[in-house]
């Protein structure tokens, strides 16, 4: 491997990564020598996902909490800082659906997108870079976006507004802790078969519309972001900050 994609030495904290793309970004890291922190709310999934990544020979280790809770985030770092544990990467991906049109929206359900797809990135983002920037030592943040942090798509209002706020909040953190050498950027992946989508994948109409519009002509798979999330992890970009990759299979070029 190329010193510049290795992490060897690093610790990853991945939110929402007891499976799906979460999983996906965990493995990758690991595979390039870093050592994963695997979070979700499901503690069972957690401890499932840590084993199968034990069982490939890496190092991780599982941080359950509720990435909407500032008290529970607390404390999870305060637990990490007890075991002597330093976060030199977070990736801040763990997030939600809720397909309504706007009209139809509950107040409740807005919040409730709004605070698991953005307001976490900043509860997490706080945490992990209050610790990079005491220790001096820089770091990398890395917050998922979509195709919505560009083009709005109908039923998916508070989503669309939150992954186009991870694109601004993304420059803001780029702003504030890039001379502190923590760079800050964004994946944005096209359409993913996870089970997220799994009501949409079942669809045979929607399943076309992805296959038909997407210049890959099928749906991307989880381990197709890590090589992103291993350049945004790695020395390889200590120069790149405030930017977002979209990973969608041509999506965009054509939306
Ligand atoms: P999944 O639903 O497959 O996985 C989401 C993960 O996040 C689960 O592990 C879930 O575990 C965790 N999670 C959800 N809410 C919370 C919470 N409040 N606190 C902690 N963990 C939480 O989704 P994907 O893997 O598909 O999506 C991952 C990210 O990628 C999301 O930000 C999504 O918006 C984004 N994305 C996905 C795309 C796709 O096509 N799949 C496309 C573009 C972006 P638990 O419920 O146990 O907490």
């Amino acid at each position: 491997m190329s010193p510049l994609f290795d992490l060897t030495g690093r610790t990853a904290l991945i939110t929402g990564s007891a499976r799906g793309l979460g999983y996906g970004f965990a493995q990758g890291l690991a595979e390039a020598g870093a050592k994963v922190v695997i979070n979700a709310r499901n503690t069972e999934q957690v401890a499932q996902a840590v084993a199968q990544l034990r069982a490939q020979g890496h190092d991780a280790l599982g941080l359950p909490f509720d990435v909407t809770d500032e008290a529970a985030v607390d404390a999870a770092f305060a637990s990490l800082d007890q075991q002597g544990i330093e976060i030199d990467i977070l990736i801040n991906n763990a997030g939600i659906q809720h397909r309504m049109p706007l009209v139809d929206l509950e107040l409740k359900d807005w919040q409730r997108v709004i605070d698991t797809n953005l307001t976490s990135a900043f509860i997490v983002g706080k945490q992990a870079a209050k610790r990079m920037i005491a220790r001096g030592r820089g770091g990398k943040v890395i917050n998922i976006g979509s195709l919505t942090s560009e083009a709005a798509r109908a039923t998916v209002g508070p989503y669309t507004a939150a992954k186009g706020g991870i694109k601004m909040l993304t420059r803001a953190m780029a702003a504030e802790w890039t001379e502190h050498g923590i760079q800050a950027n964004a994946i944005g992946p096209g359409y993913m078969a996870t089970e997220m989508n799994t009501a949409l994948l079942q669809n045979p109409a929607f399943d076309a519309w992805v296959k038909g519009r997407t210049p890959a002509r099928r749906w991307g798979r989880a381990d197709e972001l890590a090589g992103t999330a291993v350049y945004l992890a790695s020395a390889a970009s200590d120069y790149v900050s405030g930017q977002i990759i979209y990973v969608d299979g041509g999506m965009l070029a054509v939306l």
